[in-house]
């Protein structure tokens, strides 16, 4: 199991070292709830995933099914719930222990910040994998 949380520590998670993918997206929406140039994410089943502190103390932005979850204090972005309510995607800065499946890709590479330059050799993507 890898366990993760955000920076002031009122919300952790756990989840199994089982992610069915990890991508880097730059995405404008994930440039703008992370502040960074472009979000490390990891996709499991959505009940795979369980914050085991801190539940109560989610700040919910978005529909049951399609929403991103942040500490309500500190604002950190921890996971998002997409794909109908059937995934969750893991802010992968959140995790405390690093996971096997590391991102193979960059996705959204089309909305990518001009002043930041990918420097790795990972496949890049106008928009979704194919
Ligand atoms: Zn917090
Ligand atoms: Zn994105």
């Amino acid at each position: 199991m890898l366990t993760g949380k955000c920076f002031c520590g009122a919300v952790q998670y756990s989840v199994p070292d089982a992610f069915t993918y990890a991508l880097n997206c730059h995405c404008s929406n994930c440039r703008r709830t992370t502040g960074s140039a472009f979000k490390p994410f990891a996709g499991i089943v959505r009940r795979e995933f369980t914050v085991t502190q801190g539940a109560d103390q989610l700040l919910i932005y978005g529909a049951e099914k399609t929403h991103d979850a942040h500490c309500r204090h500190c604002g950190s972005l921890l996971y998002s719930v997409v794909r109908d309510g059937a995934y969750v995607h893991v802010a992968l800065g959140t995790l405390m222990d690093a996971p096997t499946l590391r991102p193979t890709a960059h996705i959204f590479v089309g909305s990518k910040a001009p002043w930041f330059t990918i420097t790795d050799k990972l496949p890049q993507y106008e928009g979704h994998i194919p």
